[in-house]
Formats: structure tokens, C-alpha cells, sequence
């Protein structure tokens, strides 16, 4: 298959390529269904709202969603030790479950009857697997739900699935030999590991190989990985971003440029103090809430990712926005001036400059503004014209805030492992 046909057609066209605003409406329309069944059915949820003083009418728009309260995943084993096995987030009987699962941090991960209950298919087709294709499937496929998640989204869409799971690394590579796989769907490190055990085996990957299409998830894809599995084995690869909690959140088009929101949820990005909605580039929390699920009815459930979106239009012609990328963990930010900043975005800078040896963002505070500088130790002594201007410009793309640059030397650095130094001081 040519990789033009795997990026042609919607999985869904009618609702894919309806305006925002028309989508918005019918999420809005979901959103009321879902908020009076999650009220009416899941204890955990009816408390939310009770504490928020609110009722299921309160909530009509996504805007109304700021008003109720974030539960985070960071609570949730606390929340089901409390009221097993769920939570009370439960919206059906346990007895009525298809599956549960129990996912890293011992959280407990209810599954539904429901077909296409992780709402994967639009994502799988999207990012271009079609019919005809014979899949390897290395996620888990016990315990944690990514493999049985991934497998029923596939066959769901007709192609062939091979249940690889993880390990067994010689045996993986046969079978994608042998049964001449075309795609490929796990971490992007472990088809690495496949394609470097063939190649040790003495095997040409990319002329005795089928492999046409890989899907990844569940790990960062690195620039070099991404262009390495492109260009030395020619292969059409795109992301997807799910949870064990709530399915499908995101997945790359043809475009490549940033995860388009998956339908059948409404996914914010917000404040993690507040839980207020934040812009289009400003970093927060991935916030989800499900619609159409009459099993688990989660309405703002905090996935403790950050990330940040665009919602400028996409050639590819599907509507919805998209998250950019993932940036960390919620507990892993500091706030600076309304923005919330994270290691991670510390690290890009330095590596947008090889004559950056190492830096440190430093946050403080003067005259009730919070200040933030960015001290870096430059790898040669001499200072290159202009340097400083432009890893300011850089901190402003990437970080959407202005810093004051320094150059220092290492040993100037304060508690020189951390990326971010927040020193300031509040009374
Ligand atoms: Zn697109």
C-alpha cells in the first residue's frame, strides 16, 4: 500500500471535518448526557458536584466544565482504597464489566461491553492503518489494558492482528518476517530493538521486511528515532496519546503536526491550580472528560500530563485542535508569571545550542514580580555574538515567557541538577 492511501479518507467523515463550532455543539449535546448519567449513577461524581455546590443542569457548555472540580489520576488508587473496587466513580454494576484491568500505580481500570469501548478505531485508521494490513501488536497484553486496547481497535477496523505482547524479542522478529507484517503498533524504542536483532541476525530489514506502517505510543518518539525508522527503513510513522483510564486522547494526521483531540471526549488543558482553561501554546494539564461512555462516567478526570495546543487549521481538514506535545508531568512544573514551566522545556533550550554546556532556569521574586533567568555555562570560554539575544528568543518561542540570560560558570550553579530553581521566597 502506498503511504498516499494511508492518508487518505476520514474514519469519520461527517464528524471530523464539521466546524469546531458545530462540533462543539454536539459535544455540548454529549456533555449534558454524560454530566446528568455520571450525576445520577456514580456516587464519586454526584460528591463533585455536590461540593461544587452544583447540579447536572449547571453544566451546559465546555466553558461551565471550569466550574467543576479536577480528579486527579494522582488519586485515584487513594480514592478506590476508599470506596473499592472504583471509587464510586462506577457508573454500571462491576458484574456488568467486560474487563478490568489494573494499571501501573495498582489503579483499577473498569471496560465496557460497548464496541470500540476505547474509541481507538477513528485513531488507528486516522493515523493511517487500513484493512489489509497485518499488525504486531507489542503492548502488554495482560494485567494492563494497551494490548487487548490496541488488538480490538484494529480488528475492529479489519486488519489482521499478530498479539506479540512484550519480550520475546527473536521471536517478534520472526513472526514479522515469516507472516510478512506490514505495520507495527507499540514503543518506539522496542521496534528499534526488532529491527537491530534482525539486522544482528544478519537479515536486511528494509528489503527482507514487510514492515510498512509503525504506530507509537506510551514513550517519547525522539526527532532521531522518528527519522531514522523514516528515512533508513522507510516506514509511515505516527503517535497516538491514550491512558488506561480513558482511551484514545490524541493521535497525528498525515500532517504530522501535533495530536489531534480524539472524538467521543472532551479534552481540556488547564490550569493545575486553578482548573481554568487555558489558551492555545500555554501549558497545563491534559484534563478528560468521557462522552457516550455508560460505564465510566468520568467528567474531568486529570491525566497529570502537560501538554499545550494549537488550534490553527489543519491541511489534513479535520477540525479539531491539537496537542503539540508532551512537555511532563504535573508535579513536575513551577509557575512563573501565569505559565507554567516545566524541566523539560529547560532542556529544549539547551539543546537548541551546542554552545550551551549546561543551564539552569532560575525563578525568583522582586518587586511582586516573579523574575526568571536562564544561567547557562557556555562549553568554550569565548561568548558568540549575539548568544544571548537569541536563547532569549528561543525561551519566548518555547516557553512563552521573557528571561534574562546569563552566562556563569558551573560552579556557579546552585543545586546544578535541577533544570528549574525556584528561590523565591513567600511570606
Ligand atoms: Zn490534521
Amino acid at each position: 500500500m502506498s503511504k498516499d492511501e494511508r492518508l487518505r479518507g476520514y474514519y469519520n467523515e461527517q464528524l471530523e471535518t464539521l466546524t469546531w463550532e458545530e462540533k462543539k455543539q454536539v459535544m455540548e449535546d454529549q456533555l449534558q448526557q454524560a454530566v446528568l448519567f455520571a450525576f445520577e449513577e456514580a456516587p464519586a461524581m454526584r460528591e463533585k458536584f455536590k461540593a461544587a455546590g452544583m447540579g447536572p443542569d449547571d453544566i451546559r457548555s465546555l466553558e461551565d466544565l471550569q466550574s467543576l472540580g479536577i480528579t486527579p489520576k494522582a488519586q485515584m488508587r487513594q480514592l478506590q482504597q476508599a470506596s473499592p473496587p472504583f471509587g464510586g466513580f462506577l457508573g454500571v454494576d462491576p458484574g456488568r464489566l467486560r474487563r478490568i484491568y489494573s494499571s501501573p500505580g495498582a489503579i483499577f481500570d473498569p471496560e465496557g461491553h460497548q464496541a470500540d469501548y476505547w474509541r481507538l478505531q477513528g485513531v488507528f485508521f486516522n493515523t493511517g492503518f487500513r484493512p489489509d494490513d497485518r499488525v504486531l501488536n507489542t503492548f502488554s497484553y495482560h494485567l494492563t489494558p494497551g494490548g487487548l486496547m490496541c488488538d480490538e481497535a484494529l480488528t475492529g477496523i479489519g486488519c489482521t492482528v499478530v498479539p506479540g505482547g512484550v519480550g520475546n524479542t527473536d521471536t517478534q522478529v520472526q513472526l514479522m518476517a515469516e507472516l510478512e507484517l506490514t505495520g507495527y503498533v507499540g514503543v518506539p524504542s522496542f521496534l528499534l530493538a526488532l529491527i537491530e536483532r534482525a539486522e544482528q541476525n544478519g537479515r536486511d530489514f528494509r528489503r527482507e521486511f514487510h514492515l510498512q506502517i509503525a504506530v507509537t505510543a506510551g514513550e517519547m518518539l525522539t526527532d532521531a528515532s522518528r527519522s531514522r525508522l523514516e528515512e533508513e527503513y522507510d516506514l509511515h510513522v505516527r503517535q497516538f496519546l491514550a491512558t488506561a483510564d480513558v482511551g484514545a486522547i490524541g493521535y497525528e494526521c498525515g500532517e504530522k503536526n501535533g495530536m489531534h483531540f480524539a472524538d467521543h471526549r472532551i479534552i481540556e488543558v488547564v490550569d493545575p491550580e486553578t482548573g481554568k482553561q487555558l489558551g492555545p501554546g500555554q501549558v497545563g494539564e491534559v484534563v478528560v472528560t468521557l462522552l457516550e461512555n455508560p460505564v465510566y462516567p468520568l467528567i474531568r478526570f486529570g491525566t497529570g500530563d502537560l501538554s499545550y495546543y494549537e488550534e490553527t487549521p489543519c491541511p489534513c481538514g479535520r477540525t479539531s485542535p491539537r496537542l503539540m506535545k508532551l512537555v511532563g508531568r504535573v508535579d513536575q512544573v513551577t509557575k512563573v508569571r501565569g505559565m507554567f514551566i516545566h524541566p523539560s522545556q529547560v532542556e529544549e533550550v539547551i539543546a537548541a545550542f551546542p554552545e550551551i554546556q549546561t543551564a539552569q532556569a532560575v525563578v525568583g521574586r522582586e518587586q511582586d514580580r516573579d523574575t526568571l533567568t536562564f544561567r547557562a555555562v557556555l562549553a568554550q570560554p569565548s561568548k558568540p555574538e549575539g548568544l544571548a539575544t537569541s536563547i532569549q528568543e528561543t525561551i519566548r518561542n518555547l516557553l512563552k515567557l521573557r528571561a534574562d540570560v546569563a552566562f556563569v560558570s558551573e560552579e556557579e550553579l546552585q543545586e546544578s541538577e535541577k533544570r528549574i530553581l525556584d528561590i523565591r521566597k513567600w511570606d
